[in-house]
């Protein structure tokens, strides 16, 4: 044997495959992970500082988007930067005084955003895309009763046929890495005629094939629904503050002082993560990219996702209600909602709606995006024993979630992970 420090837990869980398992975070990737755990006959518990889908989970856009799902760092997300700084109106926002721990990710950030790193991310995320919507179908098979909704159209929205050009190149690139993607660029007019909600400023478009969307609050109360009718214990309250890997298990800490012992434990605490992983090995920051979201009337619902690239808002109809989401502010999660940044998504996409009314909101919500600097997921095992980490999807926590949870079931059983998640090592 060797006198190393064995990276992979994984010996111990050949003997023995857990048999009650915590996963720490009840969004979707720790719900993902909690029910496809139970898939394997696994007991679970799941400890949630606050309620089912506290965080980013909640008030996201709903779209699973296998075609779009790409790294955030790239070379065109750069020309945001200067942008940023300088107005308060950017669809980015980034702080006129960074702390360490940003400065450090933002550093990071833009090493990573070259075309090469880009390509190299992108051929990691389309194992998982492919078999995103899948893991969705397993879900519905096994009585996850919240529907997903197969996009009827979807349209990425601009001004002027030139400020297409990035988001066609960039589709060229994802098809290009081994993704299957359909799109078309269309005239303002037919985009027009497909959405009527669409006003004349929409000059072009492209549209997107085969993508789906849901309904988060939904989808994650349904989920943390079916975890519980399967046996599963969701801890509502339950803030974990430390882990304590021993012989045998891990034990699980809460502020209350309770202590329970698991034989293993997922963390997928979301923009959350740094906190309980100083011990776990884990150098990659993850960064809170705090995003904003409402809901409005509209006469008309569109007849799937928009897009606006330009501004960086997605649409996307919620039974009666139109939610409208964007921004990238790097700011601490806990910080309060800023108006602000809803005042400038409501003037960004104002002039490309009509019959929209953008001044009846509901719902309004600010949550973060768990960004790494890398634009990869942190998805397989820690250096302390039988402590897994799952999270750090950025933008596609949603769509990643449940193949996610399936591919994280796996590696906890077994101690390894299988080989899709290996560009997502959070040790790396
Ligand atoms: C505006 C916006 C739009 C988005 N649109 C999309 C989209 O269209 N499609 C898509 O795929 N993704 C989208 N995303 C991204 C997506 O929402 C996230 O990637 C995803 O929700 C992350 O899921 P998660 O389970 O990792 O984290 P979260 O949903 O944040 O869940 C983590 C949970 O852990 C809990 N927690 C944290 N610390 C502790 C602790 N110590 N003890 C116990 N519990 C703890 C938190 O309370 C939280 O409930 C969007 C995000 C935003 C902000």
């Amino acid at each position: 044997m060797s006198s190393q420090p064995d990276r992979h837990n994984g010996p111990a869980f050949l003997e023995k495959a857990p048999n009650t398992v915590a996963v720490i975070g009840a969004g979707m990737v720790g719900l993902s992970t909690a029910w496809f755990l139970q898939e394997a006959g696994v007991h679970v518990t799941v400890y949630e500082r606050s309620r089912v889908g506290a965080g980013a989970s909640w008030g996201n856009a709903g779209w699973l988007t296998p075609g779009l799902a790409a790294p955030l760092p790239e070379p065109a997300v750069l020309r945001y930067g200067l942008r940023a700084v300088l107005s308060a109106r950017s669809p980015v926002y980034l702080p006129l005084r960074a702390d360490r721990s940003l400065l450090r990710f933002l550093v990071s950030f833009v090493a990573h955003s070259t075309a090469r790193q880009w390509r190299r991310a992108m051929a990691a995320y389309v194992p998982l895309n492919e078999r995103s919507l899948e893991a969705f179908d397993v879900l519905a098979a096994g009585g996850v009763s919240a529907t997903t909704t197969e996009a009827g159209t979807f349209l990425a929205c601009y001004a002027r046929e030139r400020d297409r050009r990035g988001l066609l190149a960039e589709l060229a690139q994802i098809r290009a890495t081994g993704q299957d993607v359909r799109f078309h660029p269309v005239p303002g007019l037919r985009a027009r005629v497909l959405e009527p909600v669409l006003t004349e400023r929409v000059g072009a478009a492209i549209q997107i094939y085969g993508q789906r969307y849901l309904n988060p609050p939904r989808f994650v109360r349904s989920l943390a629904e079916a975890v519980r009718a399967r046996g599963g214990r969701i801890v509502e309250g339950g803030d974990v503050t430390g882990l304590r890997p021993g012989p045998g298990g891990v034990g699980v800490v809460c502020r209350s002082g309770q202590e329970e012992r698991h034989d293993a434990v997922v963390v997928a605490t979301g923009a959350l993560f740094g906190e309980l992983a100083t011990r776990l090995g884990v150098r990659q920051p993850v960064q809170a990219g705090r995003g904003y979201s409402f809901s409005v009337p509209a006469e008309r619902m569109p007849g799937g996702p928009l897009y606006f690239p330009t501004q960086r808002v997605a649409c996307t109809p919620l039974d009666d209600r139109l939610r409208v989401a964007g921004m990238m502010e790097f700011r601490r999660p806990a910080d309060p909602l800023d108006p602000r940044r809803i005042s400038a998504i409501v003037d960004a996409v104002r002039p490309f709606l009509r019959g929209v009314d953008l001044d009846d909101r509901r719902d309004e919500w600010v949550g973060s995006r768990p960004c790494t600097p890398d634009g990869l997921p942190l998805a397989g095992v820690t250096a302390a024993p039988r402590v897994f980490a799952a999270g750090g999807h950025g933008m596609w926590g949603v769509a990643l979630g449940p193949v996610t949870g399936q591919l994280m079931a796996q590696t906890v059983l077994k101690g390894e992970a299988p080989p899709e998640l290996a560009p997502f090592d959070p040790l790396r």
